[in-house]
C-alpha cells in the first residue's frame, strides 16, 4: 500500500516538474528579450555612437572611422580641439557644436599641387585635417563662433570642417566662425568650408571672416583663399556664402566667392565637375606685392585651371577690393586706436554671446557665445519608480522647442539601520546607472522591447499559478484515495 502511495506522489512530482519545464521555456523567452535589449543597446553602440558633451566629442579622435550622432548642441569654450584624421560619418541631428577653438595642425600630411602641378607635402587645420574617403560624411551640424588661429612654417591649408577633403561629403551643414592663417612656405590657403580638396559639398552656409598673411615678403608663393574651398574641385550644389576676406600676398593670390582655384590634379586628371546653384556674397580685400602681377579675385572662382565642369545658375553679389600699399597686413580689425565696447547678451530661445564693438572705427565682432536656455514647461511621460528611471518632456513656451530628459529612480526611505549604508551608495548608483539619452528611433525600439518583455512577465505569473494549483489538487487527491485505501 505504502508503496503504490509513494509511487503516486513520484508520479505527481513528475507532473509537477513537467510543468516548471514549460514555465521555464518561458522564463527563457523572457530572458531572450531583455538579452535583445541588451544586444540592441550593443548594436546601436557599434553602429552609431551617440556624443552628449565635450569629452565624447574629443572621444571621437580614438575612433575616427565610426558613425556619430550629436544627442544635443555642445559648448566647446575652454578646450583646444587637435585636428585628426575623419574617415566616418557625423550626423549633427540640427545640433550646434559652439566656440570650437583651433591653433593647430593635425598630424596628416597630404600632396597638394599648384597651377603648374608643382607638388608639395602640405599640413591642414580645420574640424578634421582631413575628410577621406567616400562613405566620409558631415551632415546637419553648425558651427558656430567657429575660431581657427594658425601660424605654420610648413605648406598649409585650412577650412571650417576639414583643411583637407578627398571624395567626402558636406551636407546641410552651417558654419559661422573666423579663420586666419600665418605661412610663408611656398603654397597656402584658407576656405569657408574646406581649405584643399575635393568631393561634395551641398545646401550648406558659410558666413566667414577669412585672414590669410603671407608672412615673408622676401620668397614668392601661390595663395589660396575661397568662401567654400581655397583649391581644389569640389562639386558644389546649392550652397550659400556671405565672407569677408583679408589676402596679403607677396606672390601669387587666387581668391574667390566660392573657390580660390579650381583645378584637376594630379597630372593628367579627367573629371567631369558639376558647381551649380550656389551664391555668394561679400568682399576679398587683397594686396599682390609682385611685379609679374596677375591678382586672381573675383565672386565665383579665383583661377579656373579646367573647364570641364557643368556650370549653371550660380550669383553672386561680391566686391573685389585690391590694395597697393603692402608694408600693412590687411586684417578684419585694423584701425590706430582701437577701444572696444563689449555687450553681453544674454542665452534664451537663441544663443547667447558677447558682441564688440569698436568706438573708433565701428567693427563689430560677436564671441563666447553660450548654449540656449529655452522657458520649458515640463510633462512627465513616465514616472520614475523604485527601480526605473521615469521620463519628462519639455515644450518651451516661447518658441515650442521640445526636449525630453530623464527623471531619477525613486529612493526609499531609509531605516536607521541601512541610513549610513545607503549615504554611502547613494552617489553612485545615482549617475551610474542613468540610461543615456538617445535618439528617439532607438528609444522607440527599446520602448517596444520592454513592452514585450512586460507582456511576457504576465504570462509567467498565470503559468505559475496554474502550475502551484494543479500540484496542490494532484498531492490533494493522492493523499485522500492513499488515506481511504489504508482505511
Ligand atoms: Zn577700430
Ligand atoms: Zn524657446
Amino acid at each position: 500500500m505504502k508503496k503504490r502511495f509513494y509511487g503516486m506522489i513520484i508520479t505527481a512530482l513528475c507532473i509537477t516538474l513537467a510543468l516548471a519545464c514549460q514555465a521555464k521555456r518561458v522564463k527563457a523567452q523572457e530572458t531572450s528579450g531583455e538579452e535583445g535589449l541588451e544586444n540592441l543597446q550593443i548594436m546601436t553602440r557599434s553602429s552609431t555612437i551617440v556624443i552628449n558633451d565635450p569629452k565624447e566629442l574629443l572621444r571621437m579622435a580614438e575612433a575616427p572611422g565610426d558613425v556619430y550622432d550629436l544627442a544635443c548642441d555642445i559648448d566647446m569654450a575652454g578646450i583646444e580641439w587637435k585636428p585628426f584624421a575623419f574617415h566616418g560619418v557625423l550626423n549633427g541631428r540640427g545640433h550646434s557644436i559652439l566656440n570650437l577653438t583651433i591653433s593647430q595642425t593635425g598630424d596628416a600630411v597630404r600632396e597638394t599641387y599648384d597651377g603648374n602641378m608643382k607638388v608639395y607635402d602640405t599640413y591642414f587645420a580645420g574640424m578634421f585635417d582631413e575628410m577621406s574617403g567616400t562613405i566620409c560624411k558631415v551632415s546637419d551640424l553648425n558651427l558656430v563662433n567657429l575660431r581657427i588661429d594658425v601660424e605654420t612654417d610648413q605648406p598649409c591649408f585650412i577650412g571650417s570642417f576639414a583643411g583637407y577633403m578627398e571624395d567626402a561629403k558636406i551636407e546641410n551643414c552651417s558654419v559661422q566662425g573666423i579663420l586666419q592663417l600665418r605661412a610663408h612656405d611656398r603654397m597656402f590657403g584658407v576656405g569657408g568650408m574646406i581649405g584643399y580638396g575635393c568631393g561634395e559639398i551641398k545646401d550648406c552656409t558659410a558666413d566667414v571672416t577669412l585672414t590669410c598673411i603671407d608672412t615673408d615678403a622676401s620668397t614668392k608663393d601661390e595663395q589660396f583663399m575661397g568662401g567654400v574651398c581655397a583649391a581644389g574641385y569640389p562639386d558644389l550644389h546649392h550652397n550659400t556664402v556671405a565672407i569677408r576676406g583679408f589676402d596679403s600676398d607677396h606672390g601669387y593670390v587666387h581668391d574667390g566667392g566660392l573657390i580660390g582655384m579650381y583645378m584637376f590634379y594630379p597630372k593628367g586628371k579627367s573629371y567631369r565637375g558639376s558647381i551649380t546653384d550656389n551664391y555668394a556674397s561679400g568682399k576679398i580685400t587683397f594686396y599682390e606685392d609682385n611685379k609679374n602681377r596677375r591678382a586672381y579675385c573675383n565672386g565665383f572662382i579665383g583661377e579656373i585651371m579646367n573647364w570641364d565642369f557643368e556650370n549653371g545658375r550660380n550669383k553672386n553679389d561680391f566686391v573685389r577690393d585690391e590694395v597697393y600699399t603692402y608694408d600693412v597686413d590687411l586684417m578684419p580689425h585694423s584701425c590706430d586706436n582701437p577701444v572696444m565696447k563689449e555687450e553681453v547678451v544674454p542665452p534664451g530661445c537663441e544663443f547667447g554671446y558677447t558682441k564688440y564693438v569698436c568706438e573708433t572705427c565701428g567693427y563689430e565682432e560677436t564671441d563666447h557665445y553660450t548654449l540656449r536656455e529655452h522657458n520649458y514647461e515640463w510633462v512627465t511621460e513616465k514616472e520614475a519608480t523604485e527601480t526605473d528611471w521615469g521620463r519628462k518632456r519639455g515644450v518651451c513656451k516661447d518658441c515650442g522647442a521640445e526636449t525630453s530628459e530623464l527623471i531619477p529612480k525613486i529612493i526609499p526611505e531609509p531605516t536607521p539601520e541601512s541610513e549610513e549604508q545607503t549615504a554611502e551608495t547613494l552617489t553612485e548608483t545615482d549617475a551610474d546607472d542613468a540610461p543615456k539619452e538617445q535618439s528617439s528611433e532607438v528609444l522607440q525600439e527599446k520602448e517596444s522591447l520592454n513592452q514585450r518583455i512586460g507582456e511576457n512577465k504576465g504570462w509567467i505569473l498565470l503559468i505559475s499559478i496554474c502550475i502551484t494549483g494543479i500540484a496542490a489538487v494532484i498531492v490533494w487527491i493522492l493523499w485522500k484515495r492513499s488515506n481511504e485505501k489504508e482505511a
